[in-house]
C-alpha cells in the first residue's frame, strides 16, 4: 500500500512508523513543512527506498528561486509533488502566486497538494492560522484554471467532507485522501466516537458523490509516536469498513500509484 501523507522527518520517526506499518507500506510520502529545510529530508528519503518526498514552497518568501530549485528536484526525480499550506500562510489556492507552482506541477505531471480543512496550531507562538483559506471549495477555481494539473485536497477537507467530495467529483483533476482526521484525542471513548462519526460523514459524502470513492487515497498523517498524529491502524480499519475489496485496491494503492508514480 501507499501512505500518501506522513511527516516522517527523521530516522526515529521512520523506525516508529515501520513498527506500526510493518511491510504493508511499499511507499510512504513524506510531506515537507515550510519550516523545514529540504536537504535533510532528501537525505532521509535517499536512505529508504520506501519513502518519497513531497516538497513545499514557502509562500511568504521569494517564490521564483524556490521554483527553480524545485524544478531541478523534479528533473532529478527526487520529489513526487508539492504541498502548500494556505491556512498557515494566508493565501487562497486560487491566488495568482500559486499559478507558477501549478504550472510546474503540471509540467512534470505531479500532484499539487493543499492542506485543507481544520488547522491545528491554535495556541502558542505559531497561532494565527485562518480557516477561510484552506476551505476545500476554494480549490475549485484553481482546478478549473489548471485542468491538467493534478490536485489533492488533503485530509478530505475535514470537517467539510461533502464540499470536498463535490469539488473532487466536479473536477477530473482533483483527488483527496483520508489522513489526519482520527487522531489520538482524549480517552478511548472519545476516539471511538470520532472514528464512528468520521466514517458516517464519509459515507454521506460518497452517497452524494459515489465517483469520489475511486479518487480517495489512504493516508495517516503519521508524525511520530507523540500524540495526536501517531495513528496507523485506525485508518486501515476505516478503509476496510467503507470500501469493497475491489475499491480498497484503489484506495490503498492504485490511485496513488497512478498520480504520484506512473
Ligand atoms: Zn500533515
Amino acid at each position: 500500500m501507499i501512505d500518501v501523507h506522513t511527516h516522517i522527518f527523521n530516522e526515529q520517526i521512520y523506525r516508529d512508523y515501520k513498527k506500526k506499518a510493518g511491510k504493508r507500506v511499499a511507499k510512504a510520502l513524506v510531506l515537507q513543512h515550510f519550516e523545514h529545510d529540504t536537504k535533510p529530508l532528501l537525505d532521509l528519503v535517499s536512505r529508504h527506498h520506501d519513502l518519497a518526498l513531497i516538497a513545499t514552497v514557502h509562500m511568504e518568501q521569494n517564490i521564483p528561486p524556490q521554483l527553480r530549485a524545485l524544478e531541478k528536484l523534479f528533473c532529478a526525480k527526487k520529489i513526487v509533488g508539492i504541498k502548500l499550506y494556505p491556512g498557515y500562510q494566508h493565501f487562497f489556492p486560487s491566488d495568482k502566486k500559486v499559478y507558477p507552482i501549478a504550472t510546474l506541477c503540471q509540467k512534470y505531471d505531479k500532484p499539487l497538494i493543499f492542506h485543507t480543512g481544520d488547522v491545528w496550531d491554535r495556541r502558542g507562538p505559531k497561532a494565527g492560522a485562518m480557516l477561510k483559506y484552506p476551505d476545500p471549495l476554494c480549490v475549485d477555481e484553481l482546478a478549473v484554471r489548471f485542468p491538467e494539473c493534478k490536485i489533492v485536497i488533503a485530509h478530505f477537507g475535514f470537517p467539510h467532507h461533502v464540499e470536498t467530495a463535490q469539488v473532487v467529483s466536479k473536477n477530473k483533476n482533483v483527488y483527496t485522501e483520508i489522513s489526519g482526521t482520527i487522531d489520538e484525542v482524549g480517552d478511548s471513548v472519545a476516539i471511538n466516537r470520532l472514528r464512528h462519526q468520521y466514517a458516517k460523514d464519509l459515507m454521506r459524502a460518497f452517497a452524494y458523490f459515489p465517483g469520489v470513492k475511486e479518487k480517495t487515497m489512504f493516508g495517516t498523517d503519521y508524525a511520530g509516536e507523540r500524540p495526536p498524529l501517531n495513528q496507523f491502524e485506525p485508518y486501515v480499519a476505516l478503509v476496510k469498513s467503507l470500501f469493497s475489496k475491489k475499491e480498497q485496491e484503489n484506495v490503498f494503492t492504485k490511485t496513488a500509484q497512478k498520480i504520484f508514480f506512473d
